[in-house]
C-alpha cells in the first residue's frame, strides 16, 4: 500500500506519490513481553509508534545495522546501553507480518552495506551457479543452496538466509575444494561444500566478484 501525501499542486503530485511508504502493525519485543504499535517505513527512515513512550524515529544514517528477517526487523542503533552493559549498542526488534519482498527491494536499492537481507526475497528462483552447502555456525550449522546469480549471491536456507548484493561481499576465499568463505561487513560465512568446486570455477567466481565490485576491469 503506497501512502500518498496530499498533492501540493498538480506538478508536484506525481513526484510525491512516487515516493514509497509502508505502514504495518508490529510487536516491539521486550525482554519478556512486547508492546503493539505501528511501524512506518519510507525512503527517509523507520518510525515506530507504540504506547508508553515507546516511539522512535530512525533516519537511515542513524542505524548501525538494519536486518530484515522473514518475520522480523532488527535495528541496531548507535545509542549506548545504560552502563550495566557497557559498550553494547541498543537494538530494537519488531515482529509481524512484513511486506518482505517490497522492503528487500527498496532497501537493497537504497541502503549501503549496513543493510543485511536475512531473507531470500525477490531472489527466489534466480538462476546461476548453484552449490549445495552447509554453513558452519557457532553452535549449529544450517544447510541450503548458495546461488551466484547475475545481481546477487543468495544463501537459501529455511532459517538464517541471506541475499548479498555484490557490493556487500568484501571477498571470497577457499582453503580447499570443499570449503568456501564469504566475507561481508556483517561477518564471515564459512561454508562446507557438498560437491567439490574446481579451481577454475572458483577462480571464475572470484573474478566475477572482483569485476562486479569494480576492483578489476
Ligand atoms: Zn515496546
Amino acid at each position: 500500500m503506497a501512502i500518498c501525501k496530499a498533492a501540493i499542486g498538480l506538478i508536484l503530485s506525481s513526484a510525491v506519490c512516487s515516493l514509497w511508504a509502508q505502514q504495518f502493525p508490529v510487536h516491539h519485543q521486550h525482554l519478556r513481553k512486547f508492546c503493539a504499535g505501528t511501524l512506518t517505513v519510507d525512503e527517509s527512515g523507520i518510525r515506530f509508534s507504540g504506547p508508553k513512550g515507546h516511539a522512535w524515529t530512525w533516519p537511515y544514517m542513524e542505524i548501525q545495522q538494519l536486518t530484515l528477517y522473514a518475520g522480523s526487523i532488527r535495528i541496531l542503533s548507535y545509542k549506548d546501553r545504560s552502563n550495566w552493559k557497557l559498550g553494547k549498542d541498543v537494538a530494537y526488534t519488531f515482529t509481524g507480518k512484513l511486506p518482505i519482498e517490497l522492503l528487500e527491494r527498496q532497501w537493497s536499492a537504497q541502503l549501503d552495506q549496513r543493510f543485511v537481507a536475512a531473507v531470500v526475497g525477490q531472489a527466489s528462483g534466480r538462476s546461476g551457479l548453484k552449490l549445495p552447502v552447509k554453513q558452519l555456525g557457532l553452535i549449529k550449522g544450517t544447510q541450503g543452496t548458495l546461488t551466484f546469480a547475475a545481481d546477487a549471491v543468495v544463501y537459501d536456507t529455511p532459517r538464517d538466509a541471506r541475499t548479498w548484493r555484490y557490493r556487500d561481499i568484501q571477498f571470497i576465499s577457499s582453503a580447499s575444494p570443499f570449503q568456501l568463505t564469504i566475507t561481508t561487513l556483517e561477518q564471515q560465512f564459512h561454508f562446507q561444500l557438498k560437491q567439490a568446486i574446481t579451481e577454475s570455477t572458483y577462480n571464475q567466481l572470484w573474478l566475477e566478484i572482483e569485476k562486479k565490485n569494480g576492483r578489476i576491469q
